[in-house]
């Protein structure tokens, strides 16, 4: 609203002044029509589920008997498989709607403010996919490098690299304000999706290193965000050697239920909202995140950064 002054001499009487008030009535419909496409998004994704689990326990309560044993094994699994996607989507669904309702905070997310050891963080995280099938196995690499981690004077002179220093279990002075659990979430979910979407074979590769961060690097940012963001940064990369993802894709692809190719991702347990979390629990940690093909020119691999502001 904007208090005038009065129009011309009295004119509606002595001293009086008249309040305009200006809506941004853009801004409002924009809003209202987001929330209108979440809704119809969120309810055609649990319909697709519960239309195939209703379809099969229709067929079974009509026709248990006549059906063989086999097939019925085989309605069971797909049950089962349905309702684990369900069940990913509403878990989703609720990280996402937790994490918007927290205020953005660059000291660290929420309630939450602990002083992380991102160097620990991200080698106990590689730990536990090193023994996953899928890598135990031989289907994939996982490699995990700490680039000029240690502190500024220890990268001198004779100094150990980072890398033996995080192997050999020293301080490799990646501390962070922040929630642990979210971001190890943040990047189990990048991780994940190179796993589901990179052939096997493939190799997987998280990394992480300190960087003087370019001050107003991105003017979308809060303020506190950019002035943060003049500091010391983490600079956390996970990258793939996959099939990548196609460059008019990769400004969308933090969008919620936003996939490049809709079959693959719902056949791999994808929900289409792994990536906006990540943007979420980045943002609340005052950080940037960002992907990029790996190889700009042949649109090869994929490359997932995010940003996190030093303690
Ligand atoms: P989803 O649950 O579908 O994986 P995400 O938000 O995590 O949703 O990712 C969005 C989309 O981005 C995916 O559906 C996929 O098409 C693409 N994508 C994400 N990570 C990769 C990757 N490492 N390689 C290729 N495509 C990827």
């Amino acid at each position: 609203g904007t208090l005038m002054p009065p129009l011309g001499n009295d004119a509606i009487g002595q001293g009086a002044w008249v309040l305009v008030v200006l809506h941004d009535i853009t801004q409002q419909h924009k809003l209202e029509t987001m929330r209108k496409d979440f809704v119809a998004n969120v309810s055609h994704e649990l319909r697709t589920p519960l239309s195939v689990i209703m379809g099969y326990v229709e067929t079974l309560v009509d026709a248990h008997r006549t059906i063989p044993e086999e097939t019925r094994e085989q309605f069971l699994l797909k049950i089962q498989r349905h309702t684990q996607r369900l069940n990913s989507l509403l878990d989703d669904l609720l990280s996402l709607s937790r994490l918007e309702s927290e205020a953005p905070n660059a000291g660290g997310a929420g309630s939450v403010r602990e002083r992380v050891d991102l160097a620990k963080l991200i080698s106990g995280v590689v730990e536990d996919y090193r023994g996953r099938p899928a890598v135990l196995e031989g289907r994939f690499r996982l490699c995990s490098e700490l680039i000029d981690c240690g502190p500024p004077a220890a990268t001198e002179g004779t100094a150990p690299s980072a890398s033996v220093l995080a192997e050999s279990g020293a301080d490799a002075g990646l501390y962070v304000l922040g929630d642990a659990l979210q971001l190890t979430r943040a990047l189990e979910n990048l991780i994940d999706n190179a796993l589901k979407y990179t052939p096997s074979g493939s190799e997987i590769c998280v990394s992480a290193r300190r960087v003087a961060a370019a001050v107003g690097a991105d003017e979308a940012e809060p303020m506190d965000a950019r002035r943060l963001a003049s500091r010391e940064v983490v600079e956390v990369r996970v990258r793939d050697d996959g099939p990548g993802i196609p460059a008019e894709d990769l400004p969308h692809i933090f969008e919620r239920f936003y996939r490049v190719d809709k079959g693959r991702s719902r056949a791999q347990g994808g929900t289409g909202l792994g990536l906006s979390i990540v943007k979420h629990i980045v943002q609340l940690h005052g950080g940037r995140v960002w992907a990029r093909a790996r190889d700009e020119v042949a649109g090869q691999g994929t490359a997932i950064y995010f940003t996190l502001p030093m303690a």
